[in-house]
């Protein structure tokens, strides 16, 4: 197996550089951000595993990135002394995308470049963005625990074919050289690589060294450090500029776009920990995939333990990313005690009670916020099932269509609803259907438009099903105007005890009679009624009955 040896990209890889390479070239200089991160990320994994065999370390244990280019040869290198790949792991991570759940995403791709450029954006560029500025990639790497006469070399062009053989390689870690396209010679340059490896080293841990050509002859070139090299999470907040938190959002996000909002927040006394929270401004491709990624990046006393920590925030804040950072619990921390402990699920609440709040926070700018709630609304949705201690908080932040705002735009609070009720309302009303057209023009609205009292629209999947979930909010109960029996006389204004005489009421009876006989197999019963106005009839559920919306989900599950 140490003979060269050919091999094709997975077709998935292919099309995604292929379009990486079309969404990117505005903005090449992204793959630098990538490529510090991958190896900050291979630092972070070495210390990890270093734990339990410190000989890993052995005596190169000052763990960095090293950072060159050549402008004769057209080449830029950076080389990490972190945990490097085996043979098999080159050819899984550089060859196919491992992620589960990608061969789902590609199918949602349209063949409309511009499209589908920016759903690439939810998935993250990683290395493969190398190929937006190089015409091919020399890797040579060595893993950690591996012989030097075991290391690897991977070169590819990224058109559909890649290279791997075995090579003798005495460091540890990974060195990338990228032969830049004839477009990309700027990357070239020392002083362009600097000014952009400042932007993007500032918030990683790892000291990034640059390699300084000496300007005389008899002098020798030299490294120098650009950057703190120190946890971002640790540096006070007034010492971390916004850049550098959106920066290192990019680096644990795995997003290229800025997040809406963050939180930073050490903890001091019974528990001490810090974490630092982050609101994506768009949802992944796997928000709702069982198996997608989710949880915050965990770290014990700054030394990394794992990715995706499920533990610490509950299923319906999923898309918020971030890190946490304890000195309570164990550096050999265990699947098993995060599942269970005292300590995470403290940690749990508190976090669970931090995020809400950034939301709450978040809230107060309504364009961000819309940003949010199209995102993860729905998500947040889950909450009123999944988390009953902070069922008002979650209700708090969720927003609605409203027959008065007539927009169709979900931007009404529960408290702006509250704070519009009529005088002598005391029951928040809404109304659930397909859509907002459907919605807007049920015919149940009609008393309630005559006495201007407000209707929430209710047009989510979930939308019903949240609704049994959700009885009251501020005291006031809810009640969905085509379901039983609606009452608005204790409310001012007009539309009142419509006037009916007796002989209308004969008729009516009349009436009543052979529809009743007519749709007996269809309906539970016909009545007369003051709510409508306009529509000469309309349907009613029964208090108790599921609505239209939870018909089709339990159809749908075949109940
Ligand atoms: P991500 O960083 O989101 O996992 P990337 O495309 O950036 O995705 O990288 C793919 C994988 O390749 C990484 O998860 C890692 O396992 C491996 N990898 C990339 N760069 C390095 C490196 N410098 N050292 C060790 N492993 C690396
Ligand atoms: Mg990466």
């Amino acid at each position: 197996a140490d003979k060269k040896e050919t091999r094709g990209f997975e077709a998935e890889v292919s099309k995604l550089l292929h379009l990486m390479i079309h969404s990117m070239y505005s903005n090449p200089e992204i793959f630098l951000r990538e490529l510090v991160s991958n190896a900050s990320d291979a630092a972070d994994k070495l210390r990890f595993e270093a734990l339990s065999k410190p000989e890993l370390l052995g005596d190169d244990s000052e763990l960095g990135i090293w950072i060159s280019v050549d402008p004769e040869a057209k080449t830029l290198t950076l080389r990490d002394n972190g945990i490097g790949m085996s043979r098999d792991e080159v050819v899984a991570n550089l060859g196919t995308i491992a992620r589960s759940g990608t061969s789902e995403f590609m199918k949602n791709l349209s063949g409309d470049e511009k499209k589908d450029s920016q759903l690439i954006g939810q998935f993250g560029v990683g290395f493969y963005s190398a190929f937006v500025a190089a015409e091919r990639v020399v890797l040579t790497t060595r893993r950690a625990d591996a012989a030097s006469h075991e290391a690897v070399r991977w070169e590819s062009e990224g058109t559909g074919e890649f290279t791997v053989e075995s090579i003798e390689q005495a460091e540890r870690g990974t060195s990338i050289t990228l032969h830049l396209r004839e477009s990309a010679q700027e990357f070239a340059e020392a002083f362009r690589v600097r000014s952009i490896i400042n932007k993007y080293a500032e918030h990683i841990a790892l000291p990034v060294h640059l390699l300084q050509k000496a300007e005389k002859d008899d002098e020798a070139d030299s490294w120098e450090v650009v950057n703190q090299a120190k946890a971002l999470w640790t540096r006070p907040r007034t010492e971390v500029s916004d850049e550098d938190y959106q920066a290192f959002y990019k680096h644990v996000g795995h997003d290229y776009e800025n997040p809406l909002s963050w939180s930073h927040n050490k903890v001091e006394g019974k528990l001490e920990y810090t974490s630092l929270l982050f609101v994506p401004g768009r949802a992944p491709f796997d928000l709702y995939q069982r198996d997608g990624a989710r949880g915050l990046k965990l770290y014990v006393q700054r030394v990394f333990i794992r990715d995706d920590a499920e533990q610490f925030l509950p299923l319906y804040l999923r898309f918020i990313k971030g890190i946490v950072d304890s000195n309570d619990l164990p550096l050999n921390v265990s699947r098993e005690l995060l599942q269970s402990s005292d300590i995470i699920d403290s940690m749990k609440a508190a976090l669970t009670k931090r995020s809400l709040d950034m939301l709450s926070k978040l809230a107060g700018d309504p364009e961000k916020y819309a940003t949010f709630y199209a995102a993860f609304g729905q998500v947040l949705k889950e909450g009123l099932a999944e988390d009953f201690a902070n069922k008002d908080k979650i209700a708090g932040l969720l927003r609605f269509a409203s027959s008065t705002t007539g927009e169709g735009k979900a931007e009404v609070s529960l408290a702006d609803y509250i704070g519009r009720m009529k005088e002598g309302q005391d029951t928040i009303y809404y109304v659930t259907a397909e859509n907002y057209v459907t919605a807007a023009n049920s015919p149940h609205l009609e008393l309630f438009r005559k006495k201007g009292v407000e209707v929430l629209l209710l047009t989510d999947r979930i939308d019903e099903w949240m609704m049994s979930h959700l009885t009251e909010f501020d005291g006031k109960k809810f009640q969905h105007i085509g379901k039983g029996e609606v009452d608005l006389s204790a409310i001012a204004g007009e539309g009142n005890e419509p006037e009916v005489s007796e002989a209308d009421t004969k008729q009516a009876e009349a009436l009543v009679e052979r529809l009743q006989k007519a749709l007996s197999e269809r309906v539970k019963s016909v009545r007369t009624t003051t709510r409508l106005s306009e529509s000469p009839t309309c349907l009613v559920l029964d208090s108790f009955d599921p609505g239209f919306q939870m018909r089709q989900l339990m159809e749908a599950a075949g109940q």
